[in-house]
């Protein structure tokens, strides 16, 4: 293996200088190492000959041999099409073309043997194939009768003719040229504990796997040992944070918290909210650096158990801040705070990039004298002004995307690291948080405050629009207000805004009788908190926005949430947003407003927002109509090493089994110094020095 790494991919024969730009710049493909660990994206089974008579149109792909009876162009312009008469003897079948058909006609003769290969279907009563792979039958041996391998090439490269065929030619020439043995990279006890089959076995059949199962077989052995690698990195990372840092320890639970309990606080605490004000209170006082992450669904009362954590950092003589992603979240959180305290005393401070000037260095100048005792802020509080007297705890909120990079350099800001609590609303599969959150520990909420009532959620299409403002009004009549949201789209501002002006028109001149507020991104901060305050304190009834209501916001007298353009929301937006109702007592609506063509993908989206309310399904739904590929990538949360066979939504089984391996190791090696782990640690140490992103923490 290492041989290979060390040899340029243009002296494969074959490749050549010119596709080996190709191969660097399109695939990141630099070394024979790099091409071995190219793996197809599917397989498709080629092992068997079909007789003609046999084809149905239902049949996934198949594969004949016979002859080309005759060529003929059937249709005009755009739809001219070659259809080839095929025939082995048992019956015909029509092959068709569209394009390339002069190359097509000129190519392939009459009255040879090929192979053709494809996807049949029924056209005017008759079975044909429409572009189907087509090769001589002499060269059957090759690259037919076997599971043959799919390889994702970028359009660049098919404009300069390489193909999935190309790199099948490439691999196997890389195989058939290199016989060395491929060094194994588990232990061996491992491998035999696990019956895994040996490294070189499963490369060579993650390519050219004789049957389905050799290749489920190889997946499995390749995918276990990038699982394993990545917990072994992050259990090994948190086993040495927790080593070097010590944590404050807040030992009491004192006036400030029991003063707020018995007096000030306005509803009892959901048994959930209890639960996970337990747990945090006993990491704190623990002597270890809490770092934990707070599940809960969106209105499952976060901000509280927030509040309460940091009142207990008061207690014990520390300040505590919560870090927010909008101006907008950090103000509401502002006055959230300042209401629940009431004339308790203790300063509550916010510090946004909108403040300026003198009122920014009071609110400096207290965080540094410890006279602000809560800061409420956005990113500024990261900022290298913004010094504490005694930071005791960090709370981030909504900010799940918040690496482990960033979280260190909230370290900095005292003697020892403050505790850190993340909390997210969007809820993260067990599997992708044990990838991106390897290094937290989990609270989760699972109970909503009494009374709320589920959210009642329908889809409805642009043409019926009328009949939604009926419910509209009724709503309004009734005293609620109700949320308009357009999506934003991020390539194109202008068309984005200009959707939400017409939508704001149009709605002016449905309710004349309503007042309407309007908030998007591109609106000054000071004109925007107007605006959502007049919403917020009731004076308007309706509120028009792009997606910056999406997190937090809390207003719950709304009970009405429309989503215009929602096929073009990802399932966890669409959650996120739908929450900012249901947040009161009353029964709260949500209505996802489509076109009328939909992709089966977006169908599908629909109907699950419109049969669950609950976040934890929604987002394993999600996993698997994205894939982990389309989340925020792993490797961002600076401690995931790319994942390349992998999959977070389907390979769970072998996640949970690698990290226990892991774990295994760690507790039964912690000097790293068995022989038989050797390899295990060389391994690793060679995986983290090819992984930029890691030297940003260690
Ligand atoms: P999220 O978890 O989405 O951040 P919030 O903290 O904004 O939710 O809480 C949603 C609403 O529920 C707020 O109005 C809050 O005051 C209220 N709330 C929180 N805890 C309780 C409780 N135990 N009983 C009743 N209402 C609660
Ligand atoms: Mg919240």
């Amino acid at each position: 293996m290492l041989e290979l790494e060390c040899q340029d991919i243009k002296f494969l024969p074959g490749v050549g200088p010119q596709r080996a730009r190709l191969l660097n710049d399109e695939l990141n493909i630099y070394t024979l190492n790099d091409l071995l660990y190219y793996f197809p994206y599917k397989h498709i089974d080629r092992s068997r000959l079909y007789a003609i008579k046999e084809l149905t149109a239902d049949m996934p792909y198949v594969q004949i041999k016979g002859q080309i009876l005759s060529f003929e162009t059937e249709g005009e312009g755009r739809k001219r099409r070659l259809v080839a008469h095929f025939t082995d003897g048992s019956g015909v079948v029509d092959l068709v073309w569209f394009q390339g058909i002069k190359y097509i006609a000129s190519h392939y003769k009459v009255h040879q043997e090929y192979i053709v290969f494809g996807r049949p279907s029924a056209f005017n009563g008759r079975i044909n194939i429409s572009h189907p792979d087509i090769e001589p039958a002499e060269q059957l041996t090759l690259s037919s009768m076997r599971m043959q391998p799919y390889y994702n090439t970028t359009e660049k490269m098919k404009r300069s003719g390489i193909n999935s065929r190309t790199i099948e030619h490439f691999t196997s020439t890389l195989f058939q040229k290199f016989e060395t043995p491929i060094p194994e990279t588990l232990p061996q006890w491992l491998v035999d504990e696990l019956h895994l089959i040996p490294l070189g076995h499963a490369l060579r059949q993650a390519h050219y796997p004789a049957t389905a199962d050799e290749l489920r077989r190889a997946q499995l052995r390749l995918k276990f040992e990038e699982l394993f690698y990545v917990q072994l990195n992050i259990l090994r990372y948190t086993r040495d944070r927790i080593r070097r840092y010590r944590g404050f320890v807040f030992s009491r639970v004192g006036n400030y918290f029991h003063q707020f309990y018995s007096d000030y606080l306005p509803f009892a605490l959901t048994n959930a909210q209890k639960r996970v004000i337990k747990e945090i209170r006993t990491d704190m006082g623990s002597g270890r650096q809490m770092n934990r992450l707070l599940q809960g669904d969106v209105g499952s009362g976060k901000t509280l158990v927030a509040l309460m954590c940091m009142l207990i950092a008061l207690d014990n003589g520390f300040q505590a801040c919560i870090m927010v992603p909008t101006e907008i979240l950090a103000e509401q959180h502002l006055e959230t705070f300042r209401n629940f305290l009431g004339d308790m005393p203790i300063a509550v401070e916010l510090l946004k990039g909108s403040v300026k000037g003198k009122r920014r260095q009071a609110v400096l100048d207290g965080v540094r004298d410890g006279s602000v005792q809560i800061l409420v802020g956005t990113h500024a509080v990261l900022e290298d002004p913004v010094v504490f007297q005694n930071l005791g705890m960090v709370v981030i909120d909504e900010q799940h995307r918040f690496g482990v990079a960033q979280r260190a350099r909230l370290w900095a800001k005292n003697v020892w690291p403050p505790h850190v609590l993340v909390m997210t609303a969007t809820p993260i599969p067990r599997t992708l948080a044990m990838t991106l959150y390897g290094d937290l520990e989990v609270s989760v909420i699972d109970e909503l405050p009494p009374g709320r009532k589920p959210i009642q959620t329908t889809h409805r299409f642009e043409n019926q629009r009328e009949s939604l403002y009926q419910g509209v009004r009724r709503e309004i009549q009734r005293g609620r207000q109700v949320y308009v949201v357009y999506p934003l789209i991020q390539e194109s501002e202008k068309l984005d805004i200009k959707n939400l002006e017409e939508g704001y028109e149009h709605l002016r001149q449905v309710f004349p009788e309503y007042r309407i507020s309007k908030v998007h991104g591109k609106m000054k901060a000071q004109e925007k908190d107007e605006e959502m305050q007049r919403f917020i304190s009731g004076e308007t009834q309706i509120l028009v926005a792009t997606t910056v209501i999406e997190v937090g916001v809390n207003v719950p007298n709304a009970s009405v949430m429309i989503i215009e353009n929602a096929e073009r929301f990802g399932l966890a937006q669409l959650h996120q947003l739908r929450g900012r109702v249901g947040r009161g007592a009353e029964q709260s609506y949500c209505i996802l407003v489509t076109k009328y063509e939909l992709s089966k993908d977006t169908r599908q989206r629909m109907q699950i927002m419109t049969e669950t309310n609950d976040g934890f399904e929604i987002a394993e739904e999600d996993l698997k109509l994205r894939g982990p590929g389309d989340l925020e990538g792993t490797q961002q949360s600076g401690i995931a090493f790319d994942l390349k066979l992998a999959n977070l939504a389907r390979d769970g089984q072998i996640l949970e089994l690698a990290r226990q391996k892991a774990q295994w190791i760690l507790d039964n090696d912690p000097h790293e110094n068995h022989p038989e782990n050797r390899m295990v640690w060389e391994r690793l140490e060679h995986l983290r020095k090819n992984q930029v992103n890691w030297s940003a923490i260690s």
